[in-house]
């Protein structure tokens, strides 16, 4: 189906990829009257390799959208859940999401395919013009020297192309990064990097109160491997099943991580019911970029949002929220450049971004580091595990979740250590 995007259109911002980064965006672009063109390559409802998981954190942007209300009144497609389920070592344990009073207390899971199509949407109903089955193909610059974007250019499913002109760009393009590689922006080998994947299984553990996290990983020899498995319980009947690996482990580029799914999978079917009979999907596998692994995040014009700036959790693999503050941020900041008319303010998104993440980046840096070693993995797992109150300190931090102005000690010592560190 063509596009009715004219060949040539103007608009203040122009976002390339509908995802949550890219839609909240320009949903929040739109609400603050700006005109947003939105390109999205696929078409909805489109599947996104993922764990499905939505933590207090995306709670709050959900919230911010005006997407979910405060009484966590159910939202069709998706399930809510209390906290997590950690199993290492010989202890399983239950960890509820933290009382804060900067985030909800609650999470929830939703396939991409309701998840983004729900922001997307979003974006549509504040104003924003939504453009399925169109590629964004570069930037669309200003003048010979590049030294400034200017719009976006674009091929759509026929193969009709055009421009969309505007001052502002914002690339949420994804973990393959495209239009940031066409300024030159590529990967930093010093940050780190995890590739996982997921499945789903029909299992009549779907309805569990608890998202499930496993640190005990073993290859089918039996041997211990520095990663991470999940089970994700859905609305729809099923659990989504997967495993990750960091860049920082031995095994990253050696393993078939569809092998090891299918394996891992297999060994927990007794409780979980994840037979190949009940396997309802393929095994997809996709990168995880990490800790800010793409920057600077604002250059000639173009906000990197999410995972195309690489700003996924270095500690937990958890990269919607991220994507989603990332663009409520860009937007804030736009409309204040947009009022000064000074390029050069939008360089405040990159320093904010840091200011605000770049400690525990540098934290999580170190732990990736650290849990590389299937060594140090299993004397955290016997050791740390059934220590309830230092693995109440750890989800926090591992989560993210602490107040700006704590009155828990906990709080205090994640977000002095982060404010200590230098900014990745
Ligand atoms: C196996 C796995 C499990 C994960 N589990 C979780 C989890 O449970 N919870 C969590 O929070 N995070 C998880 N993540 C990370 C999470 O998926 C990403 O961090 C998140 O999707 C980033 O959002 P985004 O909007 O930046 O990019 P994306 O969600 O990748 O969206 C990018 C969009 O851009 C579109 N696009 C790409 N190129 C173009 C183009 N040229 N023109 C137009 N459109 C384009 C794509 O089609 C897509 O719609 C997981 C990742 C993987 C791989």
């Amino acid at each position: 189906m063509a596009t009715t995007l004219d060949p040539v259109t103007s608009a203040d911002v122009v976002v390339a990829g509908a995802g949550p980064g890219g839609a909240a965006a320009a949903a929040h672009l739109a609400s603050l009257g700006y005109d947003v063109v939105l390109l999205e390559k696929d078409r909805f409802p489109r599947d996104k390799v993922c764990g499905d998981g939505l933590t207090p954190r995306v709670v709050g942007e959900m919230l911010q959208l005006g997407m979910v209300d405060e009484a966590h009144g159910r939202v069709d497609g998706w399930a809510t859940q209390r906290g997590l389920r950690i199993h290492g070592g010989s202890t399983v344990m239950e960890l509820p999401w933290p009382e804060l009073d900067d985030w909800p207390s609650w999470g929830a899971t939703a396939t991409r395919k309701v998840f983004d199509e729900a922001v997307a949407r979003r974006a549509q109903a504040a104003g924003a013009q939504l453009h399925e089955g169109v590629a964004v193909t570069g930037p669309r610059w200003r003048d010979a020297s590049q030294s400034r974007a200017a719009g976006v250019t674009w091929r759509d499913e026929d193969g009709r192309e055009g421009e969309v002109r505007a001052p502002v760009v914002i690339a949420a393009d994804g973990a393959s990064g495209g239009l940031g590689k066409h300024l030159g922006v590529t990967r930093r080998s010093d940050r780190p990097m995890a590739v996982a994947a997921r499945t789903y299984y029909r299992s009549s553990r779907s309805d569990d109160p608890w998202i499930s996290s496993f640190l005990d990983l073993t290859d089918a020899a039996g041997n211990l491997l520095s990663g991470y498995g999940w089970v994700f319980p859905l609305d729809d009947g099923t659990i989504n099943v997967g495993l990750g690996l960091l860049s920082t482990s031995k095994d990253f580029q050696a393993v078939s991580y569809r092998k090891l799914l299918g394996s891992w999978a297999g060994g927990i079917a007794d409780e979980w019911e994840t037979t190949e009979a009940n396997r309802t999907d393929a095994i997809r596998s996709g990168p995880i970029p990490m800790g800010f692994n793409r920057t600077p995040l604002h250059q000639r014009g173009v906000l990197l949002v999410g995972d195309s700036g690489g700003m996924v959790n270095p500690f937990n693999g958890e990269g919607i929220s991220y994507a989603m503050e990332a663009a409520r941020l860009a937007a804030d900041v736009v409309d204040r450049a947009m009022t000064t008319k000074r390029t050069a303010d939008l360089d405040a998104y990159d320093r904010e971004l840091r200011q605000r993440w770049g400690g525990y980046y540098t934290l999580g840096k170190v732990f990736a580091e650290l849990v590389g070693h299937p060594a140090v993995m299993h004397a955290c797992t016997t050791y740390g595990m059934p220590i309830r109150p230092l693995m109440e300190l750890v989800f926090k931090l591992m989560a993210h979740l602490t107040d700006r102005h704590p009155s828990d000690t906990k709080d205090v010592i994640i977000n002095t250590l982060s404010r200590l560190v230098p900014a990745a």
